[in-house]
């Protein structure tokens, strides 16, 4: 499923109201202009000029929502939407008919009411129980009444059916619509609770899930897993320096750099403020060195990157592999000791944890 994630001032954007939703709604503005434009010729073939000028309004209210929805004003558009559907369905049912089945496309005004964010759910529910009410109240005034133009027997029964399958069709599409909402919001909450907002790599959370997974892998005479523990090398001056701003932007210079560095199945995380977490399976400590090298080269690079006046960044690796009966977080340990010792004996270099 496609998820856009906006990380325009690090904040992942609201599940809600996504891209979708306007191509729905521009999706049903376009077919009810269009089925508007048929009923205009089926109109005037039946003899109901009325009917007919009806639907050329119609036609003009669906082309305005359109331009609407495409200026991002849904809510009025849903507004107009529900006025049309229900005055004109009322219209059709006094002037040709109850019989001809316009009236069931009132229900679908509920649907439509209720994704409407301009009230709140007690209005909605008040307006949705007048809906029904008027319906109701439409039903016992004109079910049995002569219309106003009779239409042929041939055509009514037409409109009944085809009134009837495409308020289902109808239907049917909406409640698909709002289950892959529901599902894309749902996604979209997944990724954010694993994702850290400013660099887009995953959060310490799910690097411990996944660490805690490659080990009880290994444990089971699988994989080996190395440890990468990494740390931005002064980075307080940076932002001392130069702000706090550039200071996140070097945290995602850096996320990038890492991430672009490892292999599809390495698992790259924001551990802390400037300190990172790769996670690489099946792989020795050898390669651990050899990767964390290539990395450390790849951040240094970073300074004579493609911006102008880039900044200076390096960073300190301490490197561990997991050990037969150790835990994730000893692993962590000697990574971070090694880390250190890294800081102390000068910074920007690779160091292999000690045993114990
Ligand atoms: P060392 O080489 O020993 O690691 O020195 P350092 O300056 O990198 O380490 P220190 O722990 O003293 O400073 C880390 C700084 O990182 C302090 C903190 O304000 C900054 N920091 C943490 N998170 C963020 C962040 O999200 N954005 C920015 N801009 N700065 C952050
Ligand atoms: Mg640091
Ligand atoms: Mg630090």
């Amino acid at each position: 499923m496609d998820v856009s994630v906006d990380t325009r001032d690090g904040l992942v954007a609201m599940p809600w109201r996504p891209d979708v939703f306007q191509r729905m709604m521009l999706a049903i503005a376009a077919i009810a202009g269009l089925a508007h434009l048929v009923f205009i010729g089926l109109m005037l073939w039946a003899g109901v000029t009325l009917l007919a000028w009806v639907n050329v309004g119609s036609v003009a209210l669906y082309a305005w929502t359109f331009w609407l929805v495409k200026r991002h004003r849904p809510d009025p558009a849903l507004f107009f939407m529900g006025v049309e559907i229900l005055g004109h369905a009322l219209l059709a049912a006094f002037v040709i008919g109850w019989d001809t089945g316009f009236h069931y496309y009132m229900v679908l005004t509920i649907p439509v009411l209720m994704l409407s964010t301009m009230w709140t759910l007690r209005v909605k529910t008040l307006l949705a129980v007048m809906i029904g009410a008027l319906l109701i109240a439409a039903d016992v005034y004109l079910r049995g009444r002569a219309p106003v133009v009779a239409v042929p027997q041939a055509l009514e029964a037409f409109l009944y059916y085809f009134n009837l399958v495409a308020t289902l069709a109808i239907l049917g599409f909406l409640a698909f619509f709002y289950q892959r909402l529901v599902l894309m919001a749902e996604h979209q909450l997944r990724l954010q609770a694993c994702t850290d907002p400013l660099t887009q790599l995953r959060n310490r959370r799910f690097a411990m899930e996944v660490a805690q997974h490659e080990a009880a892998v290994f444990e089971r005479g699988g994989r080996p897993l190395a440890l990468l523990l990494c740390d931005i090398d002064h980075f307080k001056r940076i932002n001392d320096q130069h702000g706090h701003d550039a200071g996140d932007a070097v945290l995602r210079a850096v996320a990038q750099a890492l991430r672009e560095g490892v292999r599809e199945i390495d698992h790259v995380a924001r551990w802390g403020g400037e300190e990172f977490l790769v996670l690489l399976p099946g792989t020795e400590v050898a390669e651990a060195e050899q990767v964390a090298d290539r990395l450390r080269e790849a951040v240094q690079r970073l300074e004579a990157g493609p911006r102008a006046g880039a900044l200076a960044v390096t960073m300190t690796f301490g490197v561990s592999v997991l050990r037969p009966g150790e835990g994730v977080e000893q692993a962590l340990a000697r990574a971070d000791q090694a880390l250190y010792r890294g800081k102390e004996a000068g910074r920007n270099r690779v160091i292999l944890a000690s045993a114990a």
